[in-house]
């Protein structure tokens, strides 16, 4: 019986010892009625799906951040459609009784941002700040771009009209203060992005990384990416030793899983960079990388995005010999 006991206490032990597997993505029902999970005493996130967006998830597949302040909720990355903004929306005004007083965008993709819309129309004063680059492709062509493309893939059920862009800049060591909270803004040069923030939410131990990094999941890279910028940021913020990171997509991870994703890329890099001096094009050497990165094949995205992947490094690589 003792023993018993034991094992029972032991694994209670074992489990809250290990919090971090509990933040997966969930839904609990069919019609998409996503969870808010807490992961410290102010931070709340709803897990987006890892799936596409389609006409049934209405553009939604990122990790939205809820931090709660004494001057409100501070919001990061409100969702990927004007419709997610709005779900996020209705769910903070059923769960707390405050605003939502700031909004920060990561980056530029449109699974990140084009929650903003949403947001307004229930919040029309929150606050929406993100990097100056990524301020200005939104009011540049990437804005109109981003919402047409997920007006078109969800068969309009994203539901958007126009393009919100953020109301203020911020740049790497800015600290914003709401209430009685701080927010640190980390911006490495290029990396996922060239417009990319991650946001340290001092006194929680907590990171936002964006997709900066992503847990087992792998996503677009586009032309204003550093594959060796990117191992870079993850170098900076794992030696800065949080308790939380929290990804753009997937659960919330301890320091390790932020590694992980820096080690796809570095053997990602290292692969391609092997077969490139043996003369092979990015086509060619397809196979053969797949092979090098077995320990990954089982993250979401890696057969839809490996081949770009292999494309950007190469051309990365490339440019690199001639600079
Ligand atoms: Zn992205
Ligand atoms: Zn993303």
């Amino acid at each position: 019986m003792k023993t018993i006991q034991y094992l029972i206490i032991a694994s209670l032990l074992c489990f809250t010892a290990q919090p971090l597997t509990v933040y997966a993505a969930e839904s609990d029902d069919s019609e998409f009625n996503y969870i808010m999970k807490q992961v410290t005493d102010k931070i709340h996130v709803i897990f987006g799906p890892l799936e596409l967006p389609d006409s049934k998830n209405h553009g939604f597949r990122n990790n939205v951040i809820i931090v709660t302040t004494s001057k409100g909720i501070v919001l990061m990355d409100p969702g990927g459609s004007a419709w997610a903004g709005e779900m996020v929306a209705s769910k903070i005004k059923e769960t707390f009784d405050m605003p939502i007083a700031a909004v920060f965008d990561s980056h530029a993709h449109g699974d990140h941002w084009l929650g903003n819309e949403g947001i307004k129309r229930h919040y029309p004063n929150a606050v929406i700040y993100g990097h100056p680059n990524m301020k200005a492709r939104l009011e540049g062509n990437d804005g109109p771009f981003w919402l047409e493309t997920i007006n078109r893939i969800t068969e309009n059920t994203a539901d958007g009209k126009h393009v919100v862009a953020p109301d203020k800049i911020v740049n790497d060591g800015d600290v914003i203060t709401v209430g009685d909270t701080n927010f640190r803004i980390i911006h490495t040069g290029k990396a996922h992005t060239d417009n990319d923030i991650m946001i340290e939410i001092v006194g929680e131990n907590a990171l936002f990384t964006g997709d900066v990094v992503r847990n087992r999941f792998l996503g677009i890279m586009e032309d204003d990416s550093s594959f060796k910028g990117n191992i870079a940021a993850i170098d900076k913020i794992a030696a800065m030793k949080f308790e939380y990171y929290i990804p753009g997509h997937g659960s919330v991870g301890a320091v390790g899983m932020a590694l992980a994703y820096k080690s796809y890329l570095a053997s990602l890099r290292d692969a391609v960079k092997e077969l490139y001096d043996e003369g092979m094009s990015d086509y060619e050497m397809k196979p053969q990388v797949i092979t090098a990165l077995s320990d990954f094949n089982s993250w979401t995205g890696f057969e839809l995005r490996l081949g770009a992947h292999i494309s950007r490094v190469y051309l990365e690589i490339e440019k690199d010999e001639f600079e």
